[in-house]
């Protein structure tokens, strides 16, 4: 990055500022100097208005006081007399007669003349007949007679009109401001006859020297050199002034005539009409303006010829001059003030920001080395090593010094060996590391690979290197990694694999699977041992629905609700069989609810398969309570079930029929025909007798020939019926291989009544009731009430 000095800055904006204010001042001034340059031109067109105004008077005054001579009826007579006489003497001049009449009008007019010379500054009055040729020049008598039509076109207008004609025209005398106007006679007979133009002249002199001190201004009038020479008689004309082939026909002051030499200004140059010039004169300061003078043929003619007059206006403006020298003084004093004070303000402005941005700089300073510090330190406390290879290869350009602690090697034994980080890998990692080589084959986010790494003290450290290939910002393709220490993970990871398996183990063992459910999104995750339990495939993702399908249809509502209490908070305790695999089997499920860190409800179960420990219970619990030889129901068993229903029956006053039953002459079945025959009498007994009965009837064997049966709900009609059918279907017991073996037995009947508090009563009643049937001459039912 390219950087600005302070100095180049302040010299920049310094100048910069200069400028500005250059530009200002230089841009204030001409608008001022504009300014005056306009007053002035104002001035000089008012100058030019009072002029014209002037000039247009003095016409009028011309016109007033030919027109007053004219108006008189004797110089209306003697003009005509003379005007005829000349015709009749010949033209030209005339003769005497004409001569005469001419002394009698200027007799006529000399006191008028005299008098309007002094009053009206009048120069010149002058008879002319027509067309234009001079009669009687009143101011100039003995000049007369000549013609003038081809240069007093004023004169020839006012007899061709007959009207009267103002304006400048120069003449053989004077130049003048001329007011010509028509003279009429009015003959003997009445009819009026034109006789010529009597013209009043005065000099521009006059209108200059009584403008000049009204204005405060010197004027001249200057007069076209060829102009004048046409014109005006050589005895007339005054020196001409060679500076700018012009005469000078009026003027108020001669320093015109002094600047005009020295500026040799021709006329043609002067009377082009510009702004006001100032101009320095003998230590005083004037402003020269000029305008044109028309006379009456370009007034008329509207001639595109330089006109015949030019004004020139001359006036002292030395004190405004000065004073607007100093205001301009002023504002330059002003404006080199304000930069100054501006420039002041810009270097302490600028020293201050470089103040503020060292100050920055310095902070900024600070905090980099600072960070650098915690960066170098952090570093070097921080467990991950970093580094880096700008060469495909095995070649570290780069290794973080931390490295020491990670692998016992300082960064110089690593940097730039092509063997050391090949040989230090275990050798059964080798293969797995070389096949990772080709940086050209990672995805752009880089790979991960473990492998272990021996420390410099032999041992080996499982090492997890995550790497990734990148442009760096010269545009080559390098290798940036980090090696992490992972052998405590490593040695945890195997640890927790180990104890799964474990797990696993003992869940197979014990048939105990775990499970979990998880209310928030109902998910169920199942061991491996509890998907065998419900026998399903581990494709299957277990629910909640899939559970309670494998639940033995009997048993669904019971797990159902007890799962639903348990949420309620109940618990969760119970053994049910499930259908798995087409066959039944027996499990017991215990499982604790509760709520994880975030508060959602969360279950964990464990299910057993119980179904050997069931039979096997099974089995037991027939053992303790079976007669061995009959399968019927043993004395102890017998009589706990006698007890339960006499409680019951006195409880709730219900009947309950008893039975006992004895076989008649047992003892001399076993002598003739064998013990073992006597058995198998027995086995038939207990098969005949089981059949007869209800699926609620308990029959129990109580001695060795002796039965007793239980009718839960039956009184003693139903009981002696059941008796008599019993009776009957024993006696109806024969033996294929034994023909004359036959077996009848004695039965006393009794009911259990409320009036029975133990079982004794009914015991000895059935008893008693056994023995008046064997007494009876057996085969046969007693009732005992
Ligand atoms: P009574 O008609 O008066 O009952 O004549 P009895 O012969 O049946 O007389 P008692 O009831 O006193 O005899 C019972 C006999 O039953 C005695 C015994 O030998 C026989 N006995 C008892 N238990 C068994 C047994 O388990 N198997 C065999 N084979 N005989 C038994
Ligand atoms: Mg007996
Ligand atoms: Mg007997």
């Amino acid at each position: 990055m390219r950087t600005i000095s302070f100095r180049a800055l302040l010299i920049t904006s310094s100048l910069l500022l200069l400028l500005i204010f250059f530009g200002m001042t230089v841009y204030s001034l001409n608008e001022r100097q504009n300014l005056f340059q306009q007053q002035l031109d104002r001035k000089a067109d008012s100058l030019q208005q009072s002029f014209e105004l002037t000039l247009h008077e003095q016409e009028n005054k011309m016109i007033l006081l030919a027109s007053m001579v004219a108006a008189d009826p004797v110089v209306q007579e003697l003009f005509y007399h003379g005007s005829r006489m000349v015709v009749i003497e010949g033209g030209g001049k005339g003769g005497e007669e004409a001569a005469r009449l001419r002394q009698a009008l200027f007799d006529r007019v000399a006191p008028a003349w005299r008098q309007m010379q002094e009053q009206y500054a009048l120069r010149q009055l002058h008879f002319h007949l027509p067309p234009a040729k001079s009669y009687l020049r009143v101011h100039a008598p003995d000049h007369f007679g000549d013609d003038l039509t081809s240069i007093r076109p004023i004169i020839v207008n006012t007899n061709h009109t007959g009207k009267s004609q103002t304006g400048f025209e120069i003449g053989r005398v004077y130049s003048g401001i001329r007011g010509v106007t028509p003279v009429w006679y009015t003959r003997q007979d009445g009819t009026l006859a034109h006789v010529g133009a009597l013209e009043a002249g005065a000099s521009v002199d006059s209108v200059l020297s009584r403008l000049a001190p009204m204005l405060d201004a010197e004027l001249t009038l200057l007069l076209n050199r060829k102009d004048v020479e046409q014109t005006v008689w050589d005895e007339f004309r005054p020196e001409p002034v060679s500076a700018c082939d012009c005469y000078i026909e009026a003027t108020t002051s001669d320093r015109v005539i002094q600047w005009m030499q020295r500026s040799k200004l021709s006329f043609d140059e002067l009377s082009q009409q510009g702004s006001v010039q100032i101009l320095n004169w003998e230590d005083r300061v004037y402003s020269l303006a000029r305008f044109p003078l028309q006379d009456y043929s370009s007034q008329t003619e509207n001639s595109a010829l330089p006109p015949p007059g030019i004004i020139i206006s001359w006036q002292d403006i030395t004190e405004l001059w000065h004073e607007e020298r100093r205001a301009q003084q002023l504002l330059i004093l002003i404006t080199a003030g304000a930069y100054m004070l501006t420039q002041l303000l810009l270097l302490l402005l600028l020293r201050r920001l470089r103040e503020m941005m060292q100050q920055r700089v310095n902070a900024a300073a600070a905090e980099a080395e600072q960070a650098q510090l915690q960066l170098t330190s952090l570093l070097s406390d921080s467990p991950v090593v970093t580094y880096s290879l700008r060469t495909p290869g095995t070649s570290l350009d780069y290794i973080s010094p931390n490295c020491t602690h990670l692998l016992g090697y300082h960064p110089e034994h690593i940097i730039g060996d092509d063997h050391w980080w090949v040989e230090h890998i275990h050798p059964h990692d080798r293969e797995y590391v070389r096949q990772t080589l080709d940086w050209t084959q990672w995805p752009t986010k880089g790979i991960r690979r473990r492998y272990r790494l021996q420390h410099n003290n032999g041992q080996w450290r499982w090492i997890e290197d995550r790497c990734r290939a990148s442009r760096s910002v010269d545009g080559v393709q390098m290798l940036n990694g980090v090696l992490l220490d992972i052998t405590a993970q490593h040695r945890a990871e195997e640890a927790l694999k180990e104890s799964e398996r474990s797990l696993r183990r003992a869940q197979r063992i014990g048939a105990v699977g775990s499970w979990e459910y998880h209310f928030a999104d109902q998910s169920l995750t199942w061991s491996e041992e509890t998907y065998r339990i419900f026998s399903v495939t581990p494709e299957q993702t277990p629910d909640y629905a899939l559970f309670i399908s494998r639940v033995h249809p009997d048993d669904r509502e019971l797990v159902d609700s007890t799962w639903h209490n348990a949420i309620q908070g109940g618990r969760y305790n119970l053994e049910h069989r499930v259908v798995a695999g087409g066959e039944v089997r027996w499990v017991r499920e215990m499982a604790d609810f509760e709520h994880d860190e975030t508060g959602i409800l969360r279950a964990t179960g464990m299910v057993q398969d119980i179904t050997s420990q069931k039979l096997r219970e099974q089995e037991l619990h027939r053992l303790a309570t079976s007669d061995a030889l009959t399968g019927l129901a043993n004395r102890r068993y017998f009589m706990e079930r006698l007890e339960q229903e006499r409680a019951r029956a006195v409880r709730f006053n219900t009947h309950c029929g008893l039975m006992m039953i004895d076989l008649d002459h047992f003892k001399q079945v076993n002598d003739q025909f064998g013990h073992a025959t006597g058995d198998r009498v027995l086995k038939a007994f207990a098969d005949t007798a089981a059949a007869q009965m209800r699926q609620i009837d308990i029959i129990g064997r109580i001695g060795g020939e002796e039965f007793a049966v239980l009718l839960p709900g039956t009184d003693m009609e139903g009981a002696k019926i059941l008796a008599e059918r019993l009776r009957l279907a024993i006696a109806a017991i024969s033996f294929a291989d034994i023909h004359s073996l036959h077996v009848t037995t004695s039965i006393g009947v009794t009911v259990i009544t409320k009036a029975d508090h133990e079982v004794d009563a009914p015991l000895g009643r059935a008893d008693k009731a056994v023995y008046t049937a064997k007494h009876n001459g057996r085969d046969r039912i007693e009732i005992a009430e």
